[in-house]
C-alpha cells in the first residue's frame, strides 16, 4: 500500500499534484483542508468552529484533524493507498500518523516536499482566491499568517522526515506537468511501480 505525503507551504501546488497522483496511482486523497471545508459548507458544529480559525490562517486542533485522518484510513484499508495533502502539519500530527501507520501495519512510503519561492506562492494564492473564492486566499495578511504558521509549525517536519530518510525535495516550479513527472520519478525510485 502506498502512503504518500505531499508537503509544502500554502500555494506550493499540493492540491493540484495530489489530484494527479490520485488518478495515476488510484489513491484515496486525504486532504484535511478539503474535509474541513466540507464541514464548513454543511455548517456542522465542527465546521462553524473551524471556519473562524481557517479564515484567519490559524491551524485547527491536532485532535480534530488526527481523528479525521484515523477515520479515513480505517474506512479505506482495502484501497491501493493514500495521498496525504495538508497533513501532517505539526509535530504531534506527524507522531500520530506514525502511530496510525504502526496500528495498521503500514509504513509511510515517501514525503514529497514541493519547494516554491514565497513571492510565487502569493501570486498563486491570490489567483486561487479569485477563481475559487476561498476566504483564506483573499488577503495578504492571512497569507502572511499562514506562512508564519507554516514556518513555525510545519516546516520543522522536514527535519523529522529527513531523520527517517523519507523526505524527497522537488522544485515545485516550471509547469504542472514537469513537477508531476518529477514526483512520479521519486515514487518510482522508492516503490518501483
Ligand atoms: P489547506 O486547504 O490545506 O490550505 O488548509 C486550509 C486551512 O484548514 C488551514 O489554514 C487550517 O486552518 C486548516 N487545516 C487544514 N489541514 C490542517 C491540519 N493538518 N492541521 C490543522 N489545521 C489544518
Amino acid at each position: 500500500m502506498l502512503n504518500i505525503i505531499i508537503f509544502g507551504p500554502p500555494g506550493a501546488g499540493k492540491g493540484t499534484q495530489s489530484l494527479k497522483l490520485m488518478e495515476k496511482y488510484n489513491l484515496v486523497h486525504l486532504s484535511t483542508g478539503n474535509i474541513l471545508r466540507g464541514e464548513v459548507a454543511s455548517q456542522t458544529a465542527l465546521g462553524i468552529q473551524a471556519k473562524a480559525l481557517m479564515d484567519k490562517g490559524i491551524l485547527v486542533s491536532d485532535d480534530i484533524v488526527i481523528g479525521m485522518i484515523g477515520d479515513k484510513i480505517s474506512s479505506n484499508l482495502h484501497s491501493r493507498g493514500f495521498i496525504y495533502d495538508g497533513f501532517p502539519r505539526t509535530l504531534p500530527q506527524a507522531v500520530a500518523l506514525d502511530k496510525l501507520m504502526a496500528q495498521y501495519n503500514l509504513t509511510i512510503t515517501v514525503i514529497l516536499s514541493l519547494e516554491v519561492e514565497e513571492e510565487e506562492l502569493f501570486k498563486r494564492i491570490s489567483k486561487r482566491g479569485i477563481d475559487s473564492g476561498r476566504e483564506d486566499d483573499r488577503s495578504y495578511e492571512v497569507f502572511q499568517k499562514r506562512m508564519e504558521v507554516y514556518n513555525l509549525e510545519t516546516k520543522p517536519l522536514k527535519e523529522f522526515y529527513t531523520r527517517q530518510g523519507k523526505l524527497k525535495t522537488i522544485i515545485g516550479f516550471g509547469g504542472v506537468e514537469n513537477v508531476f513527472n518529477m514526483l512520479c520519478e521519486e515514487i518510482y525510485k522508492v516503490n518501483v511501480i
